[in-house]
């Protein structure tokens, strides 16, 4: 079997700098807590877990005193930070940067859309991370949609700032814009580019990698997909390739991997998601590519 990785895939600069920030403070022998997991891949998790990173839960933070805490990419709301300083706890700061402005541009937004009665609804998949952090900087005002069926919660007629989860796809986003805009036709409001601000917010290094996995999974007879379960990313980068090409499988780790797959196939491409170590990418390989 002729394999090949696709070299886009891997972590993105985001998580990669959260796993750097922490294995520094592992190797010099800190005690380190991660609330919530690192990163959506139980694999890696385990890896960090063997150098002795403990993850917690909310429930947990809420009780520990005088200790580090790793914040994650997906970046928290703000109430995590006053719990820290209510009981003394380091915050070890690894939100992502592209997060994190994210996060201060909502809130600068929200402050501004109470002045004219405006709501700003963030699109994103709910009980997520980093949609609990960017919630959070609204005191939890903002409304949350995931798709068309959501359209219902959002009073047309007043003013909206639009905003995404930084991984959604491009398409379901566009989409929902233009239902925004059909639904603000239909109502026949006035000024529709003052009504409705629409920001682009998904990360270029979730977006980029759309169009480059489709070409990648189109030149494959099988593909072979490589991400953790829980990975909001991994999914919707999953789903992009099974579009173009069937013969796309996921796996969470290598003994996933079902030979038949590969009967009657001269070539498999390996990718996988912002969360998907390279590590685990080049093990499915060392596979595939022995068939
Ligand atoms: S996908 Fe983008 S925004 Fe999210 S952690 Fe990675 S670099 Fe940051």
């Amino acid at each position: 079997m002729v394999a090949e990785i696709d070299k886009k895939s891997g972590f993105c600069f985001g998580v990669q700098n959260a796993v750097e920030v922490v294995e520094k403070a592992l190797l010099k022998g800190e005690k380190v807590f991660s609330l919530g997991s690192i990163v959506h891949n139980d694999k890696e998790v385990e890896r960090l877990s063997a150098l002795g990173l403990v993850t917690i839960d909310h429930e947990q933070f809420n009780k520990l005193k005088n200790c580090k805490v790793l914040i994650r990419a997906h970046g928290e709301p703000p109430e995590t930070y006053q719990t820290a300083e209510r009981n003394n706890i380091t915050i070890i700061e690894a939100t992502c940067p592209i997060v994190k402005k994210l996060q201060s541009r909502i809130k600068d937004t929200w402050l501004k859309t109470r002045e004219n009665n405006g709501q700003i609804i963030i699109f994103g998949k709910p009980g997520h991370a980093e949609v609990v952090g960017l919630l959070g900087q609204t005191k939890n005002e903002g409304i949350l949609v995931s798709g068309p069926d959501d359209i219902s919660k959002i009073d047309i007629t007043k003013p909206i700032s639009l905003f995404a989860q930084t991984t959604m796809s491009v398409s379901d986003y566009r989409n929902f814009v233009g239902l925004l805009r059909s639904e603000m036709k239909r109502k026949e409001i006035s000024d529709p580019e003052n009504h409705l601000n629409v920001n682009n917010t998904i990360c270029g290094q979730v977006s980029n990698r759309e169009p480059h996995l489709k070409s990648f999974a189109r030149k494959h007879d099988v593909v072979v997909f490589v991400s953790g379960k829980e990975s909001s990313n991994g999914k919707m980068l999953y789903s992009v390739c099974k579009r173009v090409n069937p013969d796309t499988h996921f796996v969470s780790s290598p003994d996933e991997i079902d030979r038949s797959w590969f009967a009657g196939k001269k070539s498999a491409g390996i990718c996988g998601a912002t969360s998907t170590p390279k590590w685990l990418i080049e093990k499915v390989y060392d596979i595939i590519s022995e068939i």
